[in-house]
């Protein structure tokens, strides 16, 4: 973590990929990141004395922005697994998520995962969608660069379905108000998002996951999880 200048406060550099509603991000006309990653980042920042900073990356340039030292943390809806274990290390889980599927409002022939062969799937590249849809046999996999991206092509018609978070799923469709499209309650996956640090950065994972206790233990995280999740 880098000093910040003047102020003497300590600095945290935070990457997400500003396109994951609900848990982050950006309303027109607004200037600052929101949702719930985005309410968690500065409470925890808040909670360890650091002043936060956000940055917009790509989602699969998030590790390899990690690795190079050009930020100190991710957050950005990012599944805790092996792979990337191999290449970070992750705070303490903070939601419970998992992967289910958008597809149109007249489609009949897709009910569940299996019916995708011999269908186009779109997903957004280096996610854990892409890496389960891979699995699935005979399926013609589109991978573009953003959840909104991926909607597009559904509703264009260049795709049959997307995968993709369920809360992110979830949000696009009741809160938008999305037209034309449904998901399906079948989910593909349970997963576990976390916080990535630097593979070398063991302290930092400690303070992390002590503010996220923290949080926990005096309501803070409630509170954030019922303004973004409640009802
Ligand atoms: N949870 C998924 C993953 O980690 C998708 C995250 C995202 O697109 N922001 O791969």
């Amino acid at each position: 973590t880098s000093s910040g200048s003047g102020s003497g406060a300590k600095v945290l550099k935070v990457g997400s990929s500003i396109d994951f509603a609900p848990f982050e991000f950006q309303d027109e006309g607004q200037k600052e990141y929101q949702g719930f990653d985005m309410d968690l980042i500065r409470a925890i920042g808040k909670e360890m004395g650091y002043e936060v900073e956000i940055q917009n990356l790509g989602f699969d340039g998030l590790i390899p922005a990690l690795q190079g030292k050009n930020i100190d943390v991710i957050i950005s809806g990012m599944t805790i697994n092996d792979e990337r274990k191999q290449n970070v290390l992750f705070s303490d889980p903070y939601y419970q998520s998992g992967l289910t599927m958008v597809v149109r409002s007249d489609e009949q022939r897709i009910q569940k995962f299996q019916d995708l062969k011999g269908k186009k799937v779109a997903v957004q590249i280096g996610t854990t969608s892409a890496e389960e849809v891979k699995k699935i046999e005979g399926v013609e996999i589109k991978e573009l660069n953003t959840p909104a991206d991926c909607f597009m092509e559904l509703k264009a018609g260049g795709v049959d379905a997307v995968v993709n978070d369920r809360p992110v799923n979830d949000y696009y469709i009741t809160k938008n108000g999305a037209q034309g499209v449904k998901a399906l309650d079948e989910r593909l996956t349970a997963e576990d998002y976390g916080i990535a640090i630097g593979k070398d950065n063991k302290e930092l994972q400690q303070k992390i996951n002590d503010a996220l206790q923290k949080l926990k233990e005096n309501g803070e995280y409630d509170k954030i999880f019922a303004k973004w999740f409640g009802e």
